[in-house]
């Protein structure tokens, strides 16, 4: 009755702080502010107010007190909605306009799609919002329950939830997609060789309440880690469920091509958004957005750099998905008003379909390839850079990767833990085709940090020439190319994989240069902390997370020390790299157990011979055999007296136990000895050389034939007198007159009174 009671007042909490929550600030009202010069934008925008701000004009979202700062600086600006909380509150129950589709409407039309199209279509549940509302996605492609090599593109709508257009866009796309996968051969096509993703609602209380913020009053677009700076709302990178949701899925899938959709103006704006250097995709995002402003039905559909056709801002999804993870990623303004009337939505969603389309089809242009084990053949987890510009990864389930770049001829850099790394140069791409680069890694000791997930500059000032953001520079070995984390700045880094704590220091910080700077270094087992202090260094410094009580670490945060002038190129801790000084010894071992089976009495065989190479293993009474071999694949050979043999090639994984069970099957055309003189061969398998002995002595002549499996004979090895005696007799049936192949063949001796069959492995 206790918990009960505990419960009733948990869930009595939960339900007031919710409804608690306005959809707007108290008296928030929407502006549209109308730009004189081109320096207004600059200057509305330093005010660090609740802005969307294009070139001409912004809609600003203000409290009272924020419109007398607009006043003050004398805006020339109307008010579009002097109330925006009655205004949401004037949409009645289902909170969007007449003719657009509730969350509930949205949600309900993806569960109908998973469920109608079980083999194309997919619901995932990614998360809850800040409002305990379902986050899921629709995954459209064939095989959809698998991940397959295929170039994967994200398209997401209504993070900002008073667009209405965007996730009533998507959800439609979901819907013809799939009704017309088999009939359309298009569509059919890119469902076959893509994987769409369609994140329709990021934001479902902002939709269901008509507003631009989450349940916590938060811009989710200003919650992004990269290059973060505490606008609209946010106090802490990713400190939303909405963002740290979507982050995950970005972490997750590697997508080509990432848009995230809204309205306000008729543009596509791609990174950066923080700063005005240009960033070194610019070709491509150039190129890309060229092919879905022309297949778009758009009279024109400009695109460009969101910090200059749009203005400055900081923690955008788009900047995110670039910035750390290497994806054409992108905001696309698909209305200028926020909420068309709706006998717009077709005519929006009919001049984005086509674009839309294009953009999947283009997703698969450029490079591709797998990265894999040059041992194992298996996956890797892989950064692919391309020159020295922001790194796109691999899919670690199938270990493929794919990039779009303009034609050209490129060197690709692939760095990955527990691998060297390797450049490969000369990799050239043709216009609407996509070249493939398979890419084999060796193994070696290293683990270094494999992405950045946040950064952070205090006061960071776009404006600023030069390039302050490439945190990529203090992923992947030391190099002497390193981030400059800023004056009080910092950053967090994945390791990947797990580091434990050992005897002695664990990891080690490089400083690019040589002038050493203050930081100190956190630890932390996810994205988000908790955080926990290693201490501080100067320079290249080792820290032992044993001293903290830290048993294990996956992240880490290193933190300027706030010393120095932050008005400096290069301000702040140069950060080169992060390494475990305990790297994973890779494994180069597998193990490999079984039973050999009679296969017609399905009995065990004892005494049978399982080998591979230079391992062997007789089996016992049970039938069982053990082998300890390299790691990759390998041919193992079974053998049995009076069965004929069996191979099979086994992939074995490092450190792992594989089982396999052979069968034999009784021999039929062979006959065997009578005599009771018995023989022995060895080493079986072998190369070349062989010794058979013989338990009584040899009979005075003998010959010796090879012969295959088929009963073909190979080759005459003896055919001679022996002295008298002789008991043990060197073969090699190389020496004959040909290299014989690897494989099983059967030693047919024949002598007076003497007839004797051995069966004889030969391998590599
Ligand atoms: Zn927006």
């Amino acid at each position: 009755m206790k918990n009960l009671y505990f419960s009733l007042i948990l869930l009595f909490t939960a339900i007031m702080a919710y409804a608690q929550n306005k959809p707007w600030r108290a008296g928030e009202m929407e502006l549209k502010v109308h730009f004189n010069t081109s320096q207004d934008a600059k200057v509305l925008g330093s005010l660090n107010l609740n802005t969307d701000i294009y070139q001409q004009y912004a809609y600003a979202y203000v409290v009272p007190s924020e419109l007398d700062i607009i006043r003050e600086k004398g805006f020339n600006f109307e008010i579009l909605k002097p109330d925006l909380n009655t205004w949401s509150a004037s949409f009645g129950e289902a909170m969007v306009p007449q003719g657009y589709y509730t969350f509930t409407e949205i949600k309900n039309i993806a569960d109908s799609l998973a469920s109608v199209y079980p083999s194309i279509c997919k619901k995932i549940i990614i998360g809850q919002s800040a409002s305990f509302q379902e986050l899921a996605v629709l995954k459209i492609s064939d095989n959809v329950n698998d991940d397959e090599n295929e170039p994967e593109i994200l398209f997401d709508g209504g993070i900002h939830g008073d667009e209405v257009g965007s996730s009533q866009n998507i959800i439609m796309f979901a819907r013809d997609i799939c009704r017309d996968y088999g009939t359309d051969e298009a569509i059919t096509n890119l469902i076959n060789n893509r994987e769409i993703w369609l994140y329709y609602c990021v934001n479902p209380w902002g939709r269901d309440n008509m507003s631009r913020y989450n349940s916590n009053g938060i811009d989710v677009n200003r919650d992004f880690g990269y290059m973060w700076g505490y606008e609209g709302g946010s106090m802490s990178p990713f400190s939303q469920p909405e963002s740290k949701t979507l982050r995950n899925l970005q972490l997750d899938n590697q997508f080509v091509v990432y848009t995230n959709y809204h309205s306000g103006t008729e543009i596509i704006s791609y990174p950066w958004s923080n700063r005005v250097t240009i960033a070194p995709d610019k070709a491509a995002f150039n190129s890309m957005a060229q092919v879905y402003s022309l297949s778009s039905g758009y009279t024109t559909l400009p695109y460009g750099q969101g910090a200059l056709v749009m203005y400055l801002i900081q923690g955008s999804t788009k900047d995110f998905n670039y910035g750390c993870l290497g994806s054409v990623a992108w905001s696309i303004e698909i209305s200028t008003d926020k909420q068309p009337a709706g006998n717009l939505i077709r005519h929006y969603y009919e001049v984005n379909k086509p674009a839309m389309l294009s953009l999947i089809e283009h997703s698969g242009y450029g490079i591709q390839g797998t990265i894999t084990d040059a041992i194992t053949g298996l996956p890797v987890a892989a950064a692919i850079f391309e020159g020295n510009n922001y790194p796109s990864y691999t899919d670690p389930a199938v270990g493929d990767f794919h990039r779009y770049l303009i034609p050209d001829t490129y060197t690709l850099k692939v760095v990955a833990n527990g691998y060297e790394p390797k450049t490969i140069t000369g990799v050239t791409v043709y216009n609407q085709q996509c070249t493939t680069v398979d890419i084999q890694l060796q193994p070696i000791s290293c683990q270094y940090a494999y992405r950045t997930i946040t950064s952070h500059i205090p006061n960071f000032d776009g404006y600023q020439p030069g390039d302050e953001g490439y945190s990529a520079a203090c992923t992947g070995p030391p190099d002497q190319v390193s981030y400059s984390i800023g004056k009080g700045g910092y950053v967090v880094v994945d390791m990947l994989d797990t580091i434990y704590d050992t005897s002695g220091p664990d990891v080690i910080v490089y400083e690019g240069d040589y002038s050493p700077e203050g930081y100190s270094i956190y630890a932390g087992t996810t994205p988000d902390g908790p955080w926990i202090n290693l201490g501080s260094g100067s320079g290249t410094a080792s820290f032992n997370m044993g001293t903290y009580s830290v048993q294990q670490a996956r992240y880490f945060k290193i933190v300027d020390d706030n010393n120095g002038s932050a008005n400096v190129n290069d301000a702040g801790f140069e950060f080169d790299a992060i390494a475990s000084l305990h790297p994973a010894i890779p494994d180069t071992v597998g193990h490999l157990a079984g039973v050999l089976y009679d296969g017609i009495s399905g009995l065990p065989i004892q005494s049978g011979l399982i080998a591979s190479g230079d391992s062997t293993c007789i089996t016992d009474i049970d039938g069982h055999y053990y082998l300890t071999l390299p790691y990759g694949e390998n041919i193992v050979y079974a053998v049995a007296e009076n069965f004929g043999p069996d191979f099979d090639t086994l992939t074995l994984l490092p450190a792992q136990l594989s089982n396999h069970d052979f069968h034999l099957y009784p021999n039929v055309g062979i006959v065997h000895s009578s005599s009771e003189q018995e023989a022995a061969l060895w080493p079986n398998p072998s190369s070349g050389l062989v010794h058979i002995s013989f338990k009584t002595g040899l009979p005075q002549h003998i010959s010796v034939k090879l012969v295959d499996n088929l009963g073909k004979v190979i080759t005459v090895i003896a055919d001679s007198d022996f002295p008298a005696g002789t008991n043990t007799l060197c073969l090699n049936p190389d020496d004959v007159n040909r290299k014989i192949l690897p494989g099983f063949y059967t030693l047919i001796i024949d002598g007076s009174g003497y007839h004797k069959c051995l069966k004889m492995i030969i391998s590599n």
